[in-house]
């Protein structure tokens, strides 16, 4: 295994690039504030909510406010350029992955893991979700305990 060189471009540079584009094609101006907003989101594949992207976006901009985040989070998720995670949970996450896939959280810790499953977008919606819409997608929410909780049920 190779590691430890970095590309020419890292990865969070090809990151705030699409978030560019993504802003352009939507006709959205791209101010610092958003920017850092995306980053805090895209930077995690933790699915972070408000709050944490709140902390995150501070360390950067230390005047904004909470209420400046959540605006920024719902003006990002309105235009899709993020998603919003419908979890069991009080607590709203949002996803800088826009891109069809499935999640798998963990009811223990919370967390909340990204997963492909291409055999999925074969599947016919349930016609009872037809009669409510015209399905564009389906995504799988998969319940259970994640396997670091499992090693630590293990161990204790
Ligand atoms: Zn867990
Ligand atoms: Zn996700």
């Amino acid at each position: 295994m190779t590691q430890g060189i970095e590309p020419e471009t890292e990865p969070e540079d090809l990151l705030l690039q699409e978030f560019r584009e993504a802003c352009l094609q939507h006709g959205l101006k791209v101010t610092h504030q958003r920017l850092e907003i995306y980053r805090a989101v895209a930077s995690s594949n933790a699915h972070p909510d408000a709050e944490t992207v709140f902390r995150q976006v501070r360390k950067r901009i230390p005047t904004v406010s909470l209420d400046t985040v959540y605006r920024g989070l719902k003006l990002l998720a309105d235009h899709r350029i993020i998603s919003v995670v419908g979890v069991s949970d009080e607590r709203v996450r949002f996803d800088a992955n826009v891109h069809s896939h499935h999640h798998f959280v963990c009811t223990h810790c919370g967390a909340i893991m990204d997963f492909n499953a291409p055999e999925l977008g074969e599947i016919a919606p349930p016609a009872e979700a037809c009669r409510l819409g015209r399905p564009v997608s389906i995504q799988l929410e998969v319940k259970g305990v994640c396997a670091k909780c499992q090693e630590l049920e293990r161990r204790s």
